[in-house]
């Protein structure tokens, strides 16, 4: 079960790891998407008027807070199709978060009231697979929040095991407050980063009339230049120690 704070989360931190679960393990997956994206600062810029040099055309798109959720939606769960998740293991909660405003109860709670209603088949391990809430100062509070929940939640017994990985972005982060942590870093083979690449290609769709903005690569344009190049996941190795010294 991969839980993701935003969209984009699923492909930039997790994506790696996910696509070989998925397609070289055999390993059943789900994602569960926690906020809702709304606080983009995409969504002021797509109507700022201004011609863009990452698509044809201008910014001339004013549109309401569930429209832009949804555009932003389209390029996730697009995305999840690319991992490899089939569309039935796509998940968003009954009540979504506001982007922004997620604390560690807040997605416990969400987290909790999920499980609640998910079946895991005889004989399998439920297995969350989520980031690391160890990235320092800089790490989206969003992020810390739920790396915390998931911390919870498996120190509370509600699943079987713990994945931890480290936002690419903040692994220098990790690297600054936490000496203790053991970081492995998988990088991508060759299939892997065609995989990769097509999902990075689902935030970078510009159809306007079909509703699809390039939100992703408007929020990290020089993320998804080099992202294909050499894309990798960076995991915690040691997660019970980390979670014994740091709560
Ligand atoms: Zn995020
Ligand atoms: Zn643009």
């Amino acid at each position: 079960m991969n839980l993701v704070p935003h969209q984009d989360d699923e492909l930039i931190t997790l994506g790696v790891e996910t696509i070989a679960s998925i397609r070289e393990r055999g390993e059943e997956n789900h994602v569960l998407i926690f906020t809702d994206g709304s606080a983009s600062g995409v969504h002021r810029l797509l109507a700022n008027g201004r011609e863009c040099s990452l698509h044809g055309g201008t910014h001339h798109y004013r549109m309401s807070r569930e429209r832009f959720v949804a555009a932003r939606d389209r390029e996730f769960t697009d995305s999840c199709r690319q991992i490899g998740y089939s569309r039935a293991n796509i998940h968003f909660p009954k009540e979504r978060l506001r982007d922004g405003e997620m604390d560690t109860d807040g997605a416990y709670g969400v987290l909790k009231g999920f499980l609640s209603t998910f079946r895991v088949k005889d004989g399998d391990r439920l297995v969350l697979r989520t980031i690391s809430p160890y990235g320092g100062p800089e790490q989206h509070s969003d992020h810390t929040s739920l790396g915390c929940a998931a911390v919870s939640a498996y120190k509370n017994g509600l699943v079987q095991g713990l994945e931890l990985y480290q936002e690419p972005y903040c692994v220098f982060g990790l690297r600054e407050t936490h000496k203790e942590a053991a970081l492995g870093v998988k990088m991508a083979d060759r299939q892997t980063k065609e995989v990769f690449a097509k999902a990075c290609a689902a935030y970078g769709k510009w159809r306007p009339l079909l509703g699809r903005f390039a939100v992703g690569v408007h929020s990290m344009p020089d993320f998804f230049e080099k992202s294909t190049e050499s894309p990798a996941s960076y995991a915690i190795g040691n997660v019970d120690e980390m979670i014994e010294l740091n709560g």
